[in-house]
């Protein structure tokens, strides 16, 4: 086929001033973060998944094993809850990093948590594998700065309100710090749509690819923020190329204490996992 000269490609491509160090062109080849035996990045695609908080022990533990049975790489948990309103459920604290740091341990996981200030980072750092800076918090720039001085991966999810371009910004404030282990987590955004709450932009993935050489995952239960939604939701995001998943996970759906409405039961979640098995060997075949 003759070459396409649409003459898009440079101006696309060039390296934006402000994002220097987060652009694809600041270095060769794709950024693999390495966490444990998982890669971000990498060949295989990762699956992060466990309930929105860490309620108890018992309850972490059950959601740890259910995730290793069924073959997810990584445990989630949050023990600092920013929710929209004050008064639900606001997670455990540091106890509840204990109990994640526990069942991770003897899943012998990985284990994610967000961090909502310099203060939780500072306990954070002391129990978790992996940082993540919610949606509420992206352009929380102390914060970012904080995360960037620490040695960390952090996973940075996309503001509701943020473009692509702002988003990038944020990560070149963690990565000015020093701290190269970004992970971009695309989780839907505020649109005129209400049938979900959030509006997954599937279109994040393709262009975040474009822009960085850094890894992008994408977290179902928290655009759609209904449960039927999440599976078709996840195939569609590893179809466009993302490098994992991040879904909310409880033992006990009708108990849970924090977004059981976005939450997978494990049965589901082990359906989720033998599907983005099949769909990951039909992508790497075509890419
Ligand atoms: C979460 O992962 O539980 C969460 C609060 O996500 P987000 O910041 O995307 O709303
Ligand atoms: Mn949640």
């Amino acid at each position: 086929m003759a070459e396409n000269n649409s003459g898009e490609g440079e101006a696309l491509h060039r390296c934006e001033k402000n994002i220097m160090l987060v652009c694809r062109e600041s270095k060769n080849g794709r950024t693999i973060i390495k966490v444990g035996n998982v890669e971000f990045g990498g060949s295989t695609l990762v699956v992060i998944a466990g309930p929105c908080a860490v309620e108890s022990e018992e309850q972490i533990l059950t959601a740890a094993l259910a995730v290793r049975e069924a073959g997810g790489n990584v445990l989630r948990g949050g023990a600092y809850k920013p929710g929209t309103s004050p008064y639900p459920f606001q997670g455990l604290k540091e106890e509840g990093l204990k109990y994640l740091n526990e069942a991770g341990r003897i899943v012998e996981l990985p284990i994610v948590t967000e961090v909502i200030n310099e203060k939780t980072l500072g306990y954070a750092l002391k129990y978790v594998d992996i940082v993540q800076i919610g949606a509420r918090n992206m352009q929380n720039f102390s914060l970012l700065k904080a995360v960037g001085q620490a040695n960390i991966p952090v996973i940075l999810k996309r503001g509701y309100s943020a473009t692509i371009n702002e988003w990038l910004n944020a990560a070149e404030y963690i990565m000015a710090e020093g701290n190269d282990k970004v992970i971009f987590c695309e989780r839907g955004i505020s649109s005129f749509e209400t049938a979900t709450r959030y509006t997954l932009d599937i279109s994040a993935v393709p262009v975040i690819k474009s822009k960085s050489h850094l890894p992008i995952i994408v977290d179902p239960s928290c655009s759609s923020c209904v449960n039927k939604y999440i599976i078709p939701l996840a195939k569609a995001a590893v179809a466009a190329g993302a490098d994992g998943i991040m879904v909310e996970m409880h033992p006990k759906l009708q108990d849970a204490l924090s977004d059981g409405m976005q939450s997978l039961d494990r049965s589901q979640f082990l359906e989720l996992c033998n599907q983005l098995m099949a769909i990951e060997k039909v992508t790497k075949t075509f890419c």
